[in-house]
C-alpha cells in the first residue's frame, strides 16, 4: 500500500513538473501572488513618463503641450491646488478603440479585466538605430517565439525601439525631416493583423509617438487595433528594464467620459 502511494505521488510530481514544463513553452508566465505583490517582494517597474510642460507631443493642428498652473497656495489659501491642461495623447498614454474607429469603446468603456495582462517585450532597438523607419515583420514575431516562447493569450505586446532615450530631445524624438515628415519606427500592418487574431492581444504599446511608425500617413495599425477593439499605448518608458516574457501589467488609463484615450499609469509588475 505505502508502495503503490509513493508511485502514485511520483506520478502526481511528474505530471506537475510536466505542466509547468509545457506552459512555459507556451511563454505563460509563472504565477506571483497578490500577497507578494503587496508586500513589497516583487519588482514594479514603472512604465510611465512623468508630465510636464517639455514633454513630447504630436505636431499636428490643435495640439498643445501639457500646462500646469498653480491655482491656490499655501501662503495665500491655506492650501496647495493646481490645474492640468493635456491632449489626451500626450505623454505616456492609452489609445482606445473609438480613437480611430466608429462603434469602438471610449476609454472610459474599457472592462477592468482589459486593463490587466501578461506582458512581453519584443527589443528591435539594434535594428532601428541603422533603419529609423523600421516595421516589425510577422517574421520578426516568430523570430522572436522561437527564443522565448509563444506570445500568451491576452497578452500586451511592447516594442522595444530605443527610441526612449530620445524623450527628453523634442526634435529627436520626433525626429523630422527637411519635408517635416516625422521618423521613427513602428509596427507593420501585417503584425498588427497577426497579433490580434493569431495571439488575441489586449493591446500593443511602444516607445514611440505612434504605434503607426513615423511616415505613415494612414494610419493602418490604429485602425486594425482599433477595428478589433483593443488598444495602444505610446511613449512608453522604461522598456529595457524588463525581461522578454514573464510579467504582468497593470495598465490605468484617466476615465474620461467618451474620451478617445489619457494618460495612462502603467506598471510591470515582475515574479
Ligand atoms: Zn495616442
Amino acid at each position: 500500500m505505502r508502495f503503490l502511494m509513493r508511485v502514485i505521488s511520483v506520478i502526481l510530481a511528474l505530471a506537475g513538473w510536466v505542466n509547468s514544463v509545457s506552459a512555459q513553452e507556451k511563454g505563460t508566465p509563472p504565477s506571483p501572488t497578490l500577497d507578494a505583490l503587496v508586500s513589497g517582494r516583487l519588482k514594479i517597474v514603472d512604465l510611465t513618463w512623468t508630465l510636464d510642460e517639455t514633454n513630447p507631443y504630436w505636431p499636428a493642428a490643435n495640439y498643445e503641450p501639457f500646462r500646469l498652473t498653480t491655482i491656490a497656495t499655501l501662503e495665500k489659501n491655506g492650501v496647495l491646488s493646481k490645474a492640468f491642461y493635456t491632449p489626451e495623447h500626450l505623454g505616456t498614454h492609452l489609445d482606445a478603440p473609438n480613437h480611430f474607429e466608429a462603434n469602438q469603446p471610449s476609454v472610459d468603456e474599457l472592462q477592468p479585466i482589459q486593463l490587466f495582462a501578461p506582458g512581453v517585450v519584443i527589443d528591435v532597438s539594434a535594428r532601428c538605430e541603422v533603419e529609423p523607419d523600421f516595421r516589425l515583420s510577422v517574421a520578426d514575431i516568430a523570430h522572436w517565439e522561437r527564443d522565448h516562447g509563444s506570445i500568451p493569450d491576452g497578452a500586451v505586446v511592447f516594442l522595444l525601439t530605443g527610441w526612449g532615450q530620445h524623450w527628453k530631445n523634442y526634435p529627436r524624438y520626433k525626429n523630422q525631416d527637411a519635408m517635416g515628415q516625422m521618423h521613427f519606427p513602428g509596427y507593420s500592418a501585417e503584425a498588427a493583423r497577426w497579433l490580434v487574431k493569431e495571439r488575441n492581444v489586449r493591446g500593443v504599446g511602444i516607445d514611440t509617438l505612434s504605434i503607426d511608425y513615423g511616415p505613415s500617413k494612414d494610419f493602418i495599425v490604429h485602425h486594425i487595433i482599433n477595428g478589433a477593439g483593443r488598444y495602444g499605448l505610446e511613449n512608453v518608458a522604461r522598456l529595457e528594464q524588463l525581461p522578454a516574457s514573464g510579467f504582468y501589467l497593470s495598465v490605468a488609463p484617466v476615465k474620461i467620459k467618451a474620451g478617445t484615450g489619457g494618460p495612462v499609469r502603467l506598471m510591470a509588475i515582475l515574479p
